[in-house]
C-alpha cells in the first residue's frame, strides 16, 4: 500500500496538469482532470509515463504508456468508498517482467491462434509462438510490450487518453503495417470506455482486446469466486487441450457455462466437466447474443460484499471469460501476491483462432478499411 500512497503523493506534488488547446466545435474542452508523471525508463532509455484520468464522481483510472495498460481503477462501493478494483504492479519493473498481461491492450490478435499459423489470400503466415505450440495475445512482443504514444484529450463525456501504436510489417510474423489508436475515456457516468481504431497497408488480421483483471471487492487477498456473473450468450466455443476452439458453437443450456442468469463464479467451477478441466476453470469464449455491430450490454459482474457492479457493453461478437486460473502468487503488487483466482478478465473480441475457422466472424482487415471496436466497463453500486 505504501508505494501506492507515494505514487498518489507524487501526482499531487509534482504532477503537471495536462493542457490541450481548446478546439471549439468538436466537443473538446480544456483538459483539467488528467495528470501525468514519469513511470520509469526502458532499457533503451525511452521514458514510460503514467497518466491518471479523474471524473467528478471520484472515479480514477491510471494508464501506463507501456502496453497502454490500466494500472489502477478506483471505483465507489455502495457506501461511496473508493477502492482499486484491478490487479497491478507497484512499479514499471513489474510490468516489464509481467507474464499475465495485467491491464494491457493485447494484440495484434487477442487470444490464441492455433499453431501460430493462418492463411490469408492464399499465403501462409507463421507467427511467434509463446504458448506451447500456439500463439497467444500477439506473441512474444505483442502490443502489451510496446511503448505507446499518448495524448490527453477532453471530450464531451469526460477526460480521455489517446494512445497510438505503429506495428511494422512483419511484426511477430503478421503482414502489413498496422496503426492502432486506443482511446480510454472516463465518463461522468462512471464508465471506462475504450475505443479502438486500426488501419493497415496490406491485408492482415487484427483483434485487439483489453486485459484488466477485475476483483470488485478491492480486496486482492480474496478470490472472485463469490462474484456473480451474467453473460448474455446462448452458446460458447469449446476448446481442445491447447485452448484452441474446436470450431463448434455449443449451447450453454444445462452446462456450467450457462451464465444467462447471474450465478456465483464458484458455484460450478469445480464440477466434473471436460471443458472446465481443459480450461483449469473458466477460460472460454462466449458467443454473445444480439451481435449486429452495435454496442449492447453483454455481461454483468456483481460483488455482493461491496455492492459494486460492473456492466460490460461492446460491439464485439465474443467475450473471453478467464477466471484467473494461472495466477499463482508469483505476480506481486498493491501489497499482495496475487493468488489463484483473485482476479478475472472479461475480454471482448472476435472468437479465438477465427483466421483458421471459416465459420467464425472474420478478423481480416484490408487496406482502406478501418477496424473499430467500442467496449465500455460501466460501474454502479447498490
Ligand atoms: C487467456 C488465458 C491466459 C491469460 C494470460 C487470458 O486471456 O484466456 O488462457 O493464460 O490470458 O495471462
Amino acid at each position: 500500500m505504501k508505494k501506492i500512497t507515494m505514487a498518489v503523493l507524487l501526482i499531487l506534488g509534482s504532477a503537471c496538469l495536462a493542457h490541450a488547446g481548446t478546439t471549439a466545435g468538436d466537443g473538446q474542452k480544456e483538459i483539467t482532470n488528467v495528470t501525468r508523471l514519469a513511470f520509469g525508463k526502458l532499457d533503451d532509455g525511452r521514458e514510460v509515463e503514467l497518466f491518471t484520468l479523474a471524473n467528478s464522481q471520484g472515479m480514477k483510472v491510471s494508464v501506463s504508456t507501456l502496453g497502454a495498460a490500466v494500472t489502477s481503477l478506483w471505483v465507489p462501493d455502495r457506501g461511496g468508498k473508493l477502492a482499486d478494483v484491478v490487479l497491478g504492479y507497484d512499479s514499471l519493473d513489474g510490468y516489464l517482467r509481467d507474464n499475465s498481461y495485467f491491464g494491457a491492450i493485447v494484440g495484434r490478435y487477442g487470444n490464441r491462434i492455433g499453431k501460430g499459423r493462418f492463411r490469408l489470400d492464399g499465403r501462409e503466415y507463421r507467427l511467434s509462438l509463446n504458448d506451447g505450440e500456439n500463439h497467444l495475445h500477439g506473441g512474444r512482443a505483442g502490443f502489451n510490450r510496446a511503448l505507446w504514444l499518448a495524448k490527453p484529450l477532453a471530450n464531451a463525456s469526460g477526460p480521455a487518453l489517446e494512445l497510438t501504436l505503429v506495428s511494422p510489417d512483419g511484426d511477430q510474423g503478421y503482414p502489413g503495417t498496422v496503426k492502432l489508436t486506443v482511446t480510454y475515456t472516463l465518463t461522468e457516468k462512471n464508465e471506462l470506455r475504450i475505443d479502438y481504431e486500426g488501419t493497415t497497408d496490406k491485408a492482415t488480421i487484427l483483434n485487439p482486446t483489453h486485459h484488466s483483471y477485475f476483483n470488485l471487492s478491492g480486496d486482492f487477498g480474496s478470490t472472485i469466486l463469490d462474484h456473480l456473473l451474467r453473460i448474455d450468450a446462448d452458446a460458447f466455443t469449446p476448446v481442445d487441450k491447447g485452448l484452441i476452439p474446436t470450431g463448434k458453437l455449443v449451447p450453454v443450456a444445462g452446462t456450467p457455462m450457462d451464465f444467462r442468469k447471474p450465478t456465483a463464479i464458484g458455484a460450478r467451477i469445480n464440477v466434473p466437466c471436460e471443458q472446465l478441466a481443459l480450461g483449469k476453470g473458466y477460460d472460454h469464449n462466449w458467443v454473445l447474443n444480439r451481435f449486429d455491430g452495435k454496442v449492447r450490454d453483454v455481461a454483468e459482474l456483481y460483488d455482493p460484499r461491496s455492492g459494486r457492479r460492473m456492466t460490460v457493453a461492446t460491439d464485439q461478437p465474443g467475450l473471453q471469460f478467464y477466471s484467473g486460473n494461472f495466477l499463482d502468487g508469483r505476480a506481486e503488487g498493491k501489497g499482495t501476491a496475487f493468488q489463484y483466482r483473485t482476479g478475472l478478465c472479461l475480454e471482448t473480441q472476435i472468437f479465438p483462432d477465427s483466421p483458421n475457422q471459416p465459420s467464425f466472424p472474420s478478423a481480416t482487415l484490408r487496406p482502406g478499411k478501418v477496424y473499430r471496436q467500442t467496449t465500455i466497463y460501466r460501474f454502479t453500486a447498490e
